[in-house]
């Protein structure tokens, strides 16, 4: 079972980087022209959508989410085969080689960044 705190943590990362997508010129133009739909308003939608669910974080992941996403794109990165993909470091094995892994909110020790278990 994956932690609540950290499915809403990749919810919003998904949400930012579909931002992010729409924000660029092509997009606009596509979704504007072609589907006659205003980025803006949408913008505004997932802007509103991605502070309410930063609100909802526990304080203290808020506080390190708010910390880690001013210097990162991503917050929440995979740990594959024992190695963070933030930062390609090692993930100590008392931390990786539990079963339940990611049923706990769990940072890397090297980057600060989220880890999401995912071998
Ligand atoms: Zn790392």
């Amino acid at each position: 079972m994956m932690h609540a705190q950290l499915e809403a943590l990749l919810e919003i990362q998904d949400l930012k980087s579909q931002r992010r997508e729409l924000a660029r010129e092509t997009e606009r133009e596509v979704q504007e022209t072609v589907f006659n739909l205003s980025v803006d308003d949408a913008l505004e939608e997932l802007d509103a959508k991605i502070a309410e669910m930063e609100e909802a974080l526990d304080p203290p992941v808020r506080a390190r989410y708010r910390r880690m996403a001013g210097k990162h794109p991503r917050v929440v990165v995979p740990v594959i085969r024992g190695t963070c993909y933030g930062c390609f470091v090692a993930v100590p094995t008392a931390q990786a080689s539990q079963a339940d892994r990611n049923a706990e909110i769990r940072s890397c020790q090297n980057c600060g960044r989220f880890l999401y278990h995912v071998d």
